[in-house]
């Protein structure tokens, strides 16, 4: 376990840019105190590691270089999702929407706006708690009231989950399989929830992008149309570069939602 443990640091060290925000501040605790950052780092790379599999399976990109998934959290945003609906038709492109069912049984016309656009709407639970650290009858009482909502609004059943922050625990994806819905991580994640400049957004995940087409990965891309603290929180940026992202990549990737992959 402590190999793990160590080669986790190491690559946190190397590729925090696609960490949430909780695994960061655990990779600077492993750097502080290194006995309890050995024992915490094993269980910070499979609670909140994106690409780890420890605590269960979960989708992420499959091999096909050339294929993207744009995927927006923490959404509905009045302010911003109308926005970024008509970027993406303005391009032709469908996207994954992971909603807050607390946002969503505010704002029903525009979740039922989104799916009638053909955009694919998944679960990122009701209030955008750390599931990591809630008990196994509330995280399934924020999965079930948020399927709900959706449901409720759109007619369809949703089949995708994406847990808050990448934090889970083996009961987490349980709970989300016993629910019919698959659990989504991702492989391109920047920091565009805090970043003001779409240009670094831009870059950052361009690097990440064309990584993983060297290496003959898709790209399971994430940005946020919303957040969970403030249902009107600006997305400028993260709005503008997604569409920076489909004028660069469209002539020469195919844009696909997680469906897609399965
Ligand atoms: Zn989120």
């Amino acid at each position: 376990m402590a190999h793990v443990c160590l080669s986790a640091a190491r690559r946190c060290k190397l590729e925090d840019s696609m960490l949430s925000p909780l695994a960061t501040g655990i990779t600077v605790g492993l750097g502080t105190t290194a006995a309890l950052g050995l024992a915490y780092g094993g269980f910070a790379y499979a609670a909140l590691w994106p690409s780890s599999q420890i605590f269960g399976e979960a989708l992420i990109a499959p091999p096909r270089p050339g294929e993207l998934a744009l995927t927006f959290d923490d959404g509905p945003n009045l302010a911003w999702t109308p926005r970024l609906l008509d970027t993406l038709a303005g391009n032709n492109v469908r996207a994954t929407f992971f909603l807050l069912g607390s946002h969503a049984k505010s704002e029903p016309a525009l979740v039922r706006q989104i799916a009638e656009a053909g955009h694919l709407i998944g679960n990122h639970s009701w209030s955008h708690l750390n599931l990591a650290l809630t008990s196994a009858s509330r995280v399934r009482e924020e999965l079930t009231r948020s399927s709900q909502a959706l449901e409720q609004i759109t007619g369809a059943p949703v089949k995708y989950f994406r847990p808050p922050f990448g934090a889970r625990r083996p009961y987490v994806l349980r709970t989300a399989r016993s629910l019919g819905m698959i659990p989504v991580l991702w492989n391109a994640m920047t920091s565009d929830w805090s970043e003001p400049s779409t240009e670094k957004i831009v870059e950052r995940l361009t690097r990440v992008i064309d990584r993983l087409q060297r290496r003959g990965r898709a790209a399971n891309i994430v940005l946020h149309d919303g957040s969970h603290r403030d249902n009107f929180a600006n997305r400028s940026p993260s709005v503008a570069a997604a569409g920076q992202l489909l004028a660069r990549y469209k002539d020469t990737h195919r844009f696909v939602t997680l469906d897609a992959w399965g």
